[in-house]
């Protein structure tokens, strides 16, 4: 470990965002949980949630991910509505994102507060009672013949106006993370 790499895992974690999650209901394709985790680690989410689908197993990470399931935790829950319900216990917005009547433009929500993207399974979306339990509903609005996006593009782009919104609040210019919690994840992440 050089003095150069611990800096950059310091810095990296000095802007890591432990209020902004997403919690990945059944994804299946190895390709978009992949593609999801380098998203969060590049927006600075510390640690993300997922429903496994019911064939068992998180999606294993390939080639798409380019090491992030390194930096970004998976914490696993056994179904969504029990993660969203513990989710926001812990005063966390969750926001689904859910086509339905009742889904805000996703610029609309305050995601400098403590915030949760949920989002669906490929082929079928989030559940109805996961959806009805979030805080939101948000969808990205289309205007193409093609109904919806792919779960990591979705991610993709609602995470950056997250980090639009945190950036503009000066939330990546103040370590989020409290000293001592910071220091102890540098020496984890250097010596795995
Ligand atoms: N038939 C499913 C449905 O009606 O929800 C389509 C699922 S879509 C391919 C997979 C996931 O991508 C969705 O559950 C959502 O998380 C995300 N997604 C896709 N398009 C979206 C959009 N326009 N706005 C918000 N999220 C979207």
């Amino acid at each position: 470990m050089t003095p150069e790499r611990y800096e950059k895992i310091r810095r990296v974690l000095s802007r890591r965002q432990p209020t902004l999650t997403v919690l990945m209901d059944e994804v299946n394709k190895p390709h978009n949980f992949s593609a999801i985790l380098r998203t969060c680690d590049a927006v600075g989410v510390l640690t993300a949630h997922a429903v496994p689908p019911k064939s068992g197993a998180l999606p294993t990470f390939d080639a798409t991910s380019g090491s992030a399931h390194k930096w970004v935790g998976v914490v696993k829950h056994p179904d969504a509505l029990g993660a969203v319900r513990q989710l926001q216990a812990q005063d966390v917005q969750v926001l689904a994102t859910h086509l339905s009547q009742r889904s805000l433009d996703y610029r609309e929500p305050d995601y400098t507060r403590p915030t949760c993207v949920l989002l669906g399974a490929e082929k079928w979306g989030v559940s109805d009672e996961a959806a009805e339990a979030a805080d939101a509903n948000i969808v990205i609005p289309m205007f193409g013949m093609v109904q919806s996006l792919n779960v990591s593009v979705a991610a993709a782009t609602i995470l950056f106006e997250a980090q639009r919104q945190r950036l503009a609040a000066g939330m990546y210019a103040t370590p989020q993370l409290a000293p001592a919690e910071l220091e102890r994840l540098a020496f984890e992440w250097a010596y795995p």
